[in-house]
């Protein structure tokens, strides 16, 4: 069975970020999930503009409706780079349907994902640390939406709202844990069990049986060649816990999946709900309304 140090050099590069596709809304056309062959991203259906981040639907009802009022909602295409390291932090994203990699890039390799982000976070926390240059790459997984604002308003808003503060804080510590479990998780655990994982993890952010992946994509992720990706899903497959057609990955047995995966999974759901689960008792600002 192939391990995380079966590295997978990189051959292409991604597609630089097309900065301004997200402000492509969802007054374009919703097509499929783009691939990896530079084209042209697709966006999502727009069915799944309703959905809310969780994270916001932690803050004070006041200060909610505040904050949502100075954000635009933005169309995520799978592949797309919203920001490679050493650019500046123009905006912060709230996904509500998509998700999105965080990505360390290695010289030689195409990178190795380190954190994975979708309604239950946010990409661009580091604003709250008072940092405003990225560290990550930041690469579409699911295609969906987000809210978005720009840098500016996001960091006024943080002075002004305590209770944003708070929750920054926590999202940050909970990011960080997430972080370093991917790295240890990485060099311990099985590519199956790795990627029984990341399957659960693209699930819990896709709030569907099915989503959209593909194996060059899940290879380039999780820091391994393609044929090793195959191999693995293979072996879900054949047990009964996944169903995979091109690209398209629907879990058939999540019980088994999740007994499949290694204690990574079920360790990061726990310091998300623990570090994350009592912002709905945060008090609101003063003069929130
Ligand atoms: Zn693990």
């Amino acid at each position: 069975m192939l391990r995380g140090s079966d590295s997978y050099r990189a051959r292409r590069p991604w597609p630089r970020a097309t900065q301004s596709a997200p402000d492509r809304t969802r007054t374009l056309p919703a097509t499929c999930a783009g691939h990896l062959r530079h084209e042209e991203p697709a966006l999502p259906p727009e069915k799944s503009v309703t959905a809310e981040n969780r994270l916001l639907a932690a803050l004070p009802p006041a200060e909610r409706r505040r904050f949502l009022a100075g954000c635009e909602q933005v169309g995520l295409a799978f592949t797309q780079v919203l920001v490679e390291p050493g650019d500046s932090v123009r905006h912060v994203y709230f996904p509500t349907t998509g998700s999105v990699s965080l990505v360390m890039p290695i010289e030689g390799h195409a990178g190795l994902e380190v954190g994975l982000i979708g309604d239950e976070g946010m990409l661009g926390s580091s604003l709250a640390l008072g940092v405003q240059v990225a560290a990550l790459r930041a690469i579409v997984q699911g295609g969906g939406f987000a809210l978005r604002m720009k840098a500016v308003p996001f960091q006024r808003e943080l002075l002004e709202c305590p209770a944003l503060q708070d929750l920054m804080k926590r999202h940050v510590q909970a990011l960080m844990w997430q972080i370093a479990q991917t790295a240890a998780c990485t060099r311990f655990h099985t590519l199956e069990a790795r990627l029984a994982r990341r399957l659960l993890m693209s699930q819990d952010r896709a709030h569907s049986g099915g989503f959209h992946v593909t194996h060059e994509f899940l290879a380039r992720m999780l820091g391994v060649r393609r044929v090793g990706v195959t191999r693995a899903a293979t072996l879900l497959q054949d047990r009964g816990m996944i169903r995979y057609s091109r690209g398209d990955v629907t879990i058939v047995d999540r019980a088994g999946l999740e007994a499949a995966s290694c204690g990574c999974y079920r360790a990061c759901k726990e310091i998300y709900a623990r570090t994350l689960g009592r912002c709905r008792r945060l008090p609101a600002s003063r003069d929130a309304g």
